[in-house]
Order: C-alpha cells, then sequence, then structure tokens
C-alpha cells in the first residue's frame, strides 16, 4: 500500500506536466520537466529523478498513477 505522504498530485496540461504547488518551495504552477511519454517508463518500473526547476528540490519517482506522482520519501 503507497503511503500518501509520499504522493504529490499533478495534472497534465497539453502534454506537460504541472504541479499546483512545489512540495519544497511552494512555487505555484510549476511546469516539471517530465513528459506524458516519460510517465509510462515510470510506471514500467524506470525510476526517475525529477528535479523541481523552482528550487532545484529532487525525488526520486517511483511510480504515477493518473492522478499522483510516488516518491521515495515523504513529501507531506
Ligand atoms: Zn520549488
Amino acid at each position: 500500500m503507497i503511503p500518501f505522504s509520499h504522493t504529490w498530485p499533478y495534472e497534465v496540461i497539453r502534454g506537460d506536466l504541472y504541479v499546483d504547488r512545489c512540495p519544497f518551495c511552494g512555487a505555484e504552477r510549476v511546469l516539471l520537466p517530465l513528459k506524458t511519454g516519460e510517465l509510462q517508463s515510470i510506471r514500467d518500473g524506470r525510476k526517475h529523478l525529477l528535479v523541481f526547476p523552482c528550487c532545484h528540490g529532487s525525488v526520486k519517482v517511483l511510480d504515477a498513477d493518473r492522478d499522483y506522482l510516488l516518491a521515495d520519501r515523504k513529501l507531506r
């Protein structure tokens, strides 16, 4: 079972991924350097190092569903 504390919601707009708020610095509407195509490889088990452009906070993304990214550490 996935701990809710390790998840973070995202949304897709025209193939780009956004988060409403950065879990590290609180910046709003952050465009992630991650494409929808890469989500599939994450679901297939390939870990992805995600670096937030706003503050260079980084997490490893272990999995993703339609609404949430699953990180290797606590985000909230
Ligand atoms: Zn940030």
